[in-house]
C-alpha cells in the first residue's frame, strides 16, 4: 500500500477528509450521510474489502476505507 494520507494535510484539510465517516461535522457539512464512505465512493481504487486504498483525488496516497472527504460521489 502507498502512505497514508493524513487528515491534517492540507489538501486533505481543503475537503474535510477524515479517516472516520462517522467524524464528520454535520454542522459543516449537512449533505454527509452516514452511509457514505470511501469504500463506496466512485474516486476510491481501493481492492473489496481492504481497510485501505488509493483515490484518484490523493495521489500516491492511500484513503480509509471507511472515511469520508467532501468531494464523496457515490459509486453507481
Ligand atoms: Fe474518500 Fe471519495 Fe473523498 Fe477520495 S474522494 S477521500 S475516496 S470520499
Amino acid at each position: 500500500g502507498l502512505p497514508h494520507l493524513s487528515p491534517t494535510d492540507p489538501a486533505a484539510q481543503a475537503l474535510g477528509y477524515v479517516e472516520d465517516t462517522a467524524q464528520v461535522s454535520q454542522a459543516k457539512y449537512p449533505n454527509h450521510k452516514p452511509s457514505q464512505d470511501c469504500s463506496n465512493c466512485n474516486f476510491y481504487q481501493g481492492a473489496a474489502g481492504a481497510p485501505w486504498g488509493p483515490c484518484q483525488l490523493f495521489p500516491g496516497k492511500d484513503v480509509n476505507a471507511k472515511g469520508w472527504c467532501s468531494a464523496h460521489a457515490t459509486r453507481k
